[in-house]
């Protein structure tokens, strides 16, 4: 045993681990980057966190915090301490409010909702295997964030526990909640235009002290350990209509997808013709791509307009609900579905998977993907949340070309920026998008981020390398290649 795992284990009441089975699990995660730390702490309660980060302090050593571990960049991997939040699995749910622990996961709390008609809308895709924790630390989201917003948008209160070791209740704590508002100095030119966005600190959503929680939301675990979270919930609506449009013209689709998403609808997704092959359902020759677009109100009304506007062909309308689940669990799939349809030789590490621009942006989104191919012999499986502007990208091409991904990186990012959009809309930075948090945001937010990074961990003890970054982490630690 050696001293740091001594420590640990002598002051706290959870569980210490550092044997080699336990270091390799936490060393991935649904990222292509591998990391392995040096110790795994499963903390019983919020003593042990608070003693943890003044052991790690001590020790020299870092802390980072992961939920389920299906970050797709590779957020909750680093070589000190890592925390398995699990023994955080409380549900406390309230007439429009749920207290949630943040190790809960969230098919769990789904369950309990759905036995009082009750629903927490943002939705990722991952379904029932990532944690209330990991959603809070990505400002996750889902199909359904068209209509109901992101994490960020569905959340009351954040009991965290910081870098010095300190509980903070945000935005209970006025007195934070001030210090944190002094900081925030914003330079709305180089903020993207976006309905989603899970790059950096979200400084642009706190707008008096009663936002203080926001900056924790997105915020990869760099700024405190959310302990538990008080969640805004739903009505489950009683009707819901789903349908699946059939396109031969993208630029069709497009339009569509921009005419449709001022009907609020609850959803708006996008898959391609590589994907949407691996679907069990006869589709024509020619299909291109469809859209699956969903109400979940003014039912009769909404059809009306979707059928008068479009210029797709409804293959499917769906009111029954294992109907609609079964085909949103299709588009769900889509990820699975684009790995099994590419040789394994051939996947190039997502790395630029998760961009999103202004709606109206969408003809130049495509564009882009199209020149990125082009200029680096890729070929690209596209699906996603096109009601939001945000496609997530599979490069398809030769995996063993590691020094080209930051190349392709860089200019994707930048050509995205350029069109005042998101480098990540929803699934964090990590190490894939660290470094060009500063190209996003330019120098005078950037400084704004440090100073809130100050504020909550002077010493650069949680999760370090992750939304401010000194090195280039992009192509370092691939698992794959
Ligand atoms: C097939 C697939 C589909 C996906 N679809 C979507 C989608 O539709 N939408 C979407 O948003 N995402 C999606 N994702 C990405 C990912 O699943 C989500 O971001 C998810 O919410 C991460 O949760 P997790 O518990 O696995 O977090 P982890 O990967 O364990 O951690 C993610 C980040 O959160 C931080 N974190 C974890 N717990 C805490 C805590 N208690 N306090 C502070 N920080 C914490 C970690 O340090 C890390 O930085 C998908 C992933 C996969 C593999």
């Amino acid at each position: 045993m050696n001293s740091l795992e001594n420590e640990l284990s002598k002051n706290i009441e959870g569980e210490v681990h550092s044997e080699k089975e336990f270091r390799n699990f936490y060393s991935v995660d649904a990222s292509s980057y591998i990391i392995r730390p040096k110790i795994v702490v499963i903390p019983k309660n919020e003593d042990d966190i608070i003693k943890t980060i003044k052991i790690a302090k001590k020790s020299k050593t870092t802390v980072t915090v992961r939920g389920g571990g299906t970050g797709l960049v590779g957020s909750a991997l680093n070589n000190g301490i890592i925390l398995d939040m699990k023994n955080f699995d409380s549900i406390k749910i309230r007439k429009n409010i749920v207290v949630v622990g943040t190790g809960v996961i969230k098919g769990k709390l789904d369950m309990e909702l759905e036995k009082m008609k009750k629903f927490f809308p943002p939705n990722p895709s991952i379904g029932s295997f990532c944690s209330i924790g990991g959603m809070v630390g990505n400002n996750s989201s889902g199909s359904r964030s068209l209509k109901y917003g992101s994490v960020i948008d569905n959340v009351l209160e954040i009991s965290v526990i910081d870098g010095k070791g300190k509980k903070i209740i945000l935005p209970k704590n006025e007195k934070y909640g001030k210090k944190i508002f002094e900081k925030i100095k914003i330079d709305y030119k180089n903020f993207p235009k976006v309905s989603k966005n899970s790059s950096g600190y979200r400084i642009d959503s706190i707008e008096s002290e009663k936002d203080s929680h926001k900056i924790i939301i997105g915020s990869e675990g760099t700024l405190g350990i959310v302990t538990s979270v008080k969640l805004k919930i739903r009505n489950i609506p009683e009707k819901r209509i789903l349908f699946v449009v059939e396109y031969n013209s993208l630029k069709n689709c497009i339009n569509d997808s921009i005419t449709l998403s001022k009907t609020n609808p609850s959803a708006i997704e996008f898959v391609d013709r590589p994907t949407l092959k691996q679907i069990d359902h006869d589709f024509q020759k020619n299909t291109k791509c469809l859209l699956f677009v969903e109400y979940d109100e003014k039912i009769i009304q909404n059809e009306k307009k979707l059928t008068s506007s479009i210029s797709g062909k409804i293959i499917k309308k769906l009111t029954k609900k294992e109907d609609i689940h079964k085909w949103w669990k299709f588009r769900d799939s889509s990820l699975h579905y684009s790995l099994k349809s590419i040789k394994k030789e051939e996947r190039i590490p997502h790395v630029i998977e998760d961009a999103a621009v202004p709606i109206e942006k969408l003809p130049e989104l495509f564009e882009i993907i199209e020149k990125i191919n082009k200029k680096f012999k890729t070929k690209s499986i596209v699906y996603g949340h096109i009601g939001n502007g945000n496609l997530h990208v599979r490069l398809v091409g030769d995996r063993k070309k590691t020094e080209l991904i930051k190349t392709i990186a860089a200019k994707y990012f930048h050509e995205i920026i350029k069109n005042s959009g998101t480098i990540t809309a929803e699934h964090g930075d990590g190490l894939a998008r660290s470094e060009f948090i500063k190209m996003q945001y330019g120098k005078k937010n950037y400084q704004t981020f440090q100073e809130i990074k100050r504020l909550f961990d002077p010493d650069y003890i949680l999760n370090p390398g992750k939304i401010i970054s000194k090195k280039s982490t992009i192509t370092k630690n691939f698992e794959i290649l």
